[in-house]
């Protein structure tokens, strides 16, 4: 699998961090983690095939992981070449994207579903049991609840040549969460504050790293990071509180995932 961080932001905006937004190449196509506002932009900018993108993910409605769905569904229409395209676009995720996508669509009759080619949409009832499916031929994915909102999920990828991709998305500390996370070959997390978190609906830098000496993964990336990070450095506060490998994100940021598994 192929990483590009997109933003590693939040909602609040931010001169060098983009919302959230991860683009991942997998094996059996392409996929966008998140998006937010900024994300049809930067996966422009990053000169990724965004016409041929195969499925989106949305992990929760909070707008700086969705808001960029609807403009996406606008935009692509006009795409160079899309009359060619005839595979689906895959939309999955929490619950309320249609209901969502719907709203906007028939607030304007932006014809937003109206596309040359399939749109499916597949919303995932938030469970504390770990939910698991086929979203494109050799890619599994498997969903569990997070503690931020009644929708929110997490999302572990395992690829066909059994690398594994572990993306939280915006959540509060939870065990349970830790052993979704075991052992991936990369965890996606995020670490919004520093310390003194206001709420305990994200994560702060100890939470983050109790979850990666539980979670052990291969690597761990820590992004949603709040500005007041800007004064901080992460990977060295990271590194005093656990032992493995820590990467700041940053919009831009390039990764190969590769399976530890031999
Ligand atoms: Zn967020
Ligand atoms: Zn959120």
């Amino acid at each position: 699998m192929n990483l590009v961080v997109l933003g590693s932001g939040t909602s609040v905006f931010h001169p060098c961090r983009a919302s959230a937004g991860f683009w991942l190449q997998t094996n059996a196509g392409s996929i966008l983690l998140d998006c937010s506002a900024d994300a049809p932009h930067r996966m422009a900018e990053e000169n990724l095939d965004w016409p041929n993108l195969d499925a989106i993910w949305i992990s929760h409605l909070h707008l700086d992981h969705c808001a960029g769905l609807a403009p996406f569904l606008f935009g692509i229409k006009w795409a160079r070449g899309i009359e060619q395209r005839q595979k689906p676009l895959k939309i999955f995720g929490c619950e309320g994207i249609v209901k969502l996508l719907k709203a906007i669509d028939e607030s304007h009759r932006y014809k937003l579903f109206e596309q040359s080619f399939p749109i499916e949409i597949h919303e995932i009832k938030a469970s504390n049991k770990v939910s698991s499916f086929h979203l494109l031929p050799g890619l599994e994915i498997e969903t569990v609840s997070t503690p931020h909102r009644a929708e929110s999920l997490a999302i572990r990828l395992t690829d066909s040549d059994g690398a594994t991709l572990v993306y939280t998305s915006d959540t509060g500390y939870s065990d349970d969460l830790a052993r979704f996370a075991q052992d991936a070959d990369l965890l996606i997390l995020e670490c919004s504050f520093y310390r003194g978190k206001p709420t305990p609906k994200h994560l702060e830098l100890a939470d983050a790293m109790r979850i990666a000496q539980l979670a052990a993964p291969g690597k761990l990336m820590l992004t949603h990071l709040y500005p007041e990070w800007d004064a901080v450095d992460l990977e060295a506060e990271a590194k005093k509180l656990w032992p493995g490998e820590t990467i700041a994100a940053r919009d831009g940021l390039k990764l190969e995932v590769e399976t530890s598994r031999r």
